[in-house]
């Protein structure tokens, strides 16, 4: 009997006791591919010698120093790091935790910008249905997907959603991708008009959703509209990266794709792959300026912010990267786990939808590929995909998304920028195995 609470009270847990390159390795000997890092987190797989020797290094210099008194020479190298690397505008870094605490900060420093600068009506945040944004209260608020929030909406600061961009399941017959992107970014336009052009402050948004669709990429065009009604209404842009960021999709920021700067950007799981807890906001220059001349200072902080030990590894993990011209590699792997999963899953009457970018691909699971209706929640597609999956040895990200009010499944294969041509097709074999069984 633990004593530890797991998320799954039910289910009972290997016991992971070594981290191999793209392999996890149990208790009973049994190994699995890390084939989604969790949740995208291990970019650069397990025990990476680079980072084991960084770690070391700054567990032997300094652990832990209070960012109320101290700043670290490791800190401050990243904070460089990530903007020489970082898109235009973006000019400060505030280092935290993981997702959610950026998440946290981002929305309170758009709110604090508004301080400022005298426009105190500003306090609306608008995201989009289909998005994740963290589980703390703030960034559960403005996430949409409803599984996680419903218990809590009591507990939830006042959001706004807005439809998602989600080709496959919203582009009209007939209408071109661009048209479709024009559309569904037009909705924000009616928003901020609906709630008082001087009241909202910020519109939040994934450039590719992650956790609640499965590796949902923007129509054409969808991001620069999105960005030119921000403009036009003075309303922040948060482009959340905390999962498709930092290389995933093939350029280090998914935004890049889509020729657009964010106002702020979170960041986290591929920024330390795992090896130590670490997210970041990363802010324009406009909104430090505003607090510099302001009030000098940002009304919040955590005890773990800026951590030495995971500023070292957030540090090593981004050098190994650069250093192996490892975005390449996600290019030409993505390529592969793209037509890999289009040969094997095709022409499967289950599989509605293959999609992503990068190394950060997913398939969707329908009950009926003309309707397109989703499996009936109660079969739990999804947990038996995982279960078949880790039976087999691999470990993939199948999860129940909210479909237009219902349940969804897909599975989210994010594998670490190290693979291989051969762990690939490994990946995929597996996972049609898995499929194959579970449905
Ligand atoms: N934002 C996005 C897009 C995420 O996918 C997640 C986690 O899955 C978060 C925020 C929250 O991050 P964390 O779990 O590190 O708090």
């Amino acid at each position: 009997m633990t004593h530890l609470l797991h998320r799954a009270i039910h289910s009972r847990l290997p016991v992971a006791v070594r981290g191999e390159g793209i392999y996890i390795h149990d208790s009973e000997g049994k190994a699995y591919i890390d084939a989604s890092g969790g949740a995208a987190v291990s970019c650069l797989g397990h025990s990476h010698p680079d980072v084991l020797k960084a770690l070391h290094e700054q567990l032997d210099a300094i652990a832990y120093a209070h960012t109320g008194f101290f700043t670290t020479d490791v800190a401050e190298r990243l904070g460089d790091r990530l903007i020489e690397d970082a898109p235009a505008g973006l000019e400060k870094v505030y280092l935290v935790s993981g997702g959610s605490e950026a998440v946290e900060a981002a929305l309170k420093m758009a709110r604090q910008y508004f301080v400022e600068t005298g426009e105190h009506g500003r306090r609306h945040v608008i995201a989009r249905r289909q998005s994740y944004h963290g589980n703390t209260l703030g960034a559960l608020a403005a996430g949409g997907n409803e599984w996680r929030r419903t218990q809590f909406r009591p507990l939830l600061i006042e959001t706004h959603h807005i439809s998602p961009c989600y080709a496959y399941r919203h582009q009209h017959e007939g209408e071109t991708a661009e048209e479709y992107g024009e559309r569904a970014a037009r909705e924000l336009e009616e928003k901020i008009l609906e709630l008082g052009e001087d009241l909202v402050m910020a519109f939040i948004a994934e450039p590719v959703v992650g956790a609640t669709s499965g590796a949902v990429p923007p129509a054409p065009g969808y991001f620069r509209k999105i960005r030119e009604i921000c403009d036009r209404y003075g309303v922040l842009l948060i482009l959340d990266e905390v999962m498709c960021g930092m290389g995933r999709t093939g350029t280090l920021h998914a935004c890049e794709q889509e020729g657009i700067s964010p106002d702020l950007m979170t960041i986290a799981k591929g920024l330390g792959g795992g090896y130590q807890p670490i997210g970041a906001v990363l802010l324009s220059g406009r909104i430090f300026e505003a607090f510099e001349q302001g009030s000098g200072f940002f009304q919040h902080g955590h005890t773990y912010m800026g951590h030495p030990m995971a500023a070292a590894a957030g540090l090593a993990v981004q050098e190994v990267i650069r250093r192996d011209g490892l975005l390449a590699n996600v290019v030409a792997m993505g390529e592969h786990l793209a037509d890999g999963l289009a040969k094997r899953f095709g022409q499967n009457a289950n599989v509605g939808d293959i999609r992503g970018r990068g190394l950060f691909q997913a398939i969707e699971l329908v009950e009926n590929k003309e309707t397109k209706a989703p499996f009936d929640p109660v079969l739990k597609v999804n947990a038996h995909i995982k279960r078949e999956a880790m039976d087999r040895g691999l470990m993939v990200y199948p999860m129940g998304g909210t479909i237009d009010g219902r349940e969804g499944d897909h599975v989210l294969i994010a594998p670490p920028f190290i693979s291989t041509k051969g762990d690939i097709e490994a990946i995929v074999d597996r996972l049609g195995a898995a499929v194959d069984a579970a449905i």
